[in-house]
């Protein structure tokens, strides 16, 4: 069904915060994403916050102006997660937004009240916005699967199953960070060939960008979800940074899948944008070639083909130490979209994931898989761009890449545009590299 909007995403609405109405800003009265936030300095517990313009709205402190109705929902927000609001049902997410819409619209009358509980983004520290109870990475780019095959198993890229179902594998939901700070190098079994395996620093770390899309709604154990239920247990999108060490990865990986190779850390960005934001742009799945194989009924709906879709432009850009002391802006490295990467939409994943029976708790994190388009510079991890190391990337530095090196800072954004509607940001999601723990 064609995604119903409302006034909140009203490309004409203006915020009485004039940088929410810059152009390009990731922020305007029509995103109103959701994280948490303290300000700098302050010890106290985290609390839900919202985006607008430049600034930081602390939602747990705008009850009294709620409706009486939404009370409960307003002081969902005084939690240092996002948990208690998402168990709410998505009414109360829409009533919240609504409400933080209406208080942040030019005509608001609340303006002296809520401008109070505002803070510039540069002076707030922003938490994990949720207790995540569980992680499962998808693998839904076609193009990042056959690429990523062909360097593994050249004679079999593409598996038999790709086609036929959205693969995915079990990660470790406690290393799941913020998007700020560093990532540490990890350490590994490495195994070069006509040599023992040796335990050193992994010299093939890696990027993967990708969406993640958080659970806000459970499900029954025992009641499979249909692919046309998919986007109602979905909270919200952000960005994912599937970091990954690809010689601990080559060595381990068969026959179970990744393991150690992706759990010492993946990282996602402080803002989760929700799927209320998103519906200007949903659209239809890229369509199955001809001679794909032919869809389960319990992957199909001509509904989720429709409009299950969603187009979020994706960057990756990297920034060495050396760029950063010469004062030299990040460099992007690859650019590409959802609808050109996905294969699976999020409908087929939530319904495959819970075909078995399994259930959805709420908080829990999917990634998409690698978000891969076509083209070299649609390629989102060094794995495809250098062929695993083979042919290095030369950065405008003069410097060059097969892997990331210690001090290199990754910076992942993502963006929504469509004519008509107001465009709406993802924010940033950036990890430098710190050298690995000493052997
Ligand atoms: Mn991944």
């Amino acid at each position: 069904m064609k995604p119903a909007l409302n006034e909140t995403h009203d490309p004409h609405a203006k915020s009485w915060v004039e940088t929410a109405n810059v152009p390009d800003c990731d922020f305007p009265i029509q995103n109103l994403p959701f994280g948490v936030f303290r300000p700098n300095g302050d010890k106290g517990p985290m609390r839900v916050c919202t985006a607008i313009g430049d600034c930081v709205l602390d939602i747990s402190a705008l009850a009294a102006l709620g409706a009486p109705a939404d009370r409960a929902v307003f002081e969902s927000c005084a939690a240092p997660v996002l948990n208690g609001l998402m168990e709410l049902g998505p009414d109360a997410w829409s009533a919240l937004r609504k409400a933080l819409w209406s208080f942040l619209h030019q005509d608001s009358p609340h303006q002296v009240e809520v401008a109070k509980h505002l803070y510039p983004a540069t002076d707030v520290e922003f938490g994990l916005p949720v207790v995540i109870p569980n992680f499962t990475d998808f693998f839904a780019s076609k193009n990042h699967a056959r690429n990523a095959g062909a360097i593994f198993r050249p004679t079999a890229p593409l598996l038999p199953n790709y086609e036929h179902l959205p693969v995915a594998y079990n990660g470790r939901a406690p290393s799941v960070q913020i998007g700020r700070g560093s990532i540490q190098r990890p350490n590994g079994q490495l195994k070069k060939p006509d040599s023992p395996p040796i335990f050193a620093p992994s010299e093939r770390l890696d990027y993967e960008v990708e969406l993640g899309f958080y659970i806000g709604q459970p499900s029954a154990k025992g009641a499979p979800l249909t692919v046309d239920d998919g986007w109602n247990h979905v909270f919200g999108v952000s960005l994912l940074n599937d970091w990954s060490a690809r010689d601990i990865q080559a060595w381990e990986y068969q026959p179970l899948g990744p393991f150690l190779a992706k759990s010492f850390a993946t990282s996602v960005s402080p803002w989760i944008i929700t799927s209320e934001a998103l519906l200007p742009f949903r659209q239809a799945v890229a369509p199955r070639d001809q001679q794909d194989a032919d869809l389960l009924p319990h992957l199909t709906s001509l509904s989720d083909q429709q409009w299950g879709g969603v187009d979020i432009h994706t960057e990756v850009s990297l920034a060495s130490s050396k760029m950063r002391s010469e004062h030299n802006a990040p460099e992007t490295i690859c650019a590409t979209s959802s609808s050109k990467a996905l294969y699976w939409s999020i409908g087929q994943m939530l319904a495959h994931l819970t075909s078995n029976g399994s259930n959805l708790t709420v908080g829990e994190l999917c990634g998409s898989g690698t978000l891969s388009g076509q083209t070299p510079q649609e390629l989102g991890s060094l794995l495809e761009k250098t062929l695993n190391g083979s042919t290095p990337l030369t950065l405008t530095s003069g410097e060059k890449r097969s892997f990331l090196e210690d001090g290199d800072r990754v910076i992942l954004t993502g963006r929504c545009e469509k004519q008509g509607f107001a465009g709406i940001g993802f924010g940033v999601c950036e990890a430098t590299i710190a050298p690995a723990a000493r052997l």
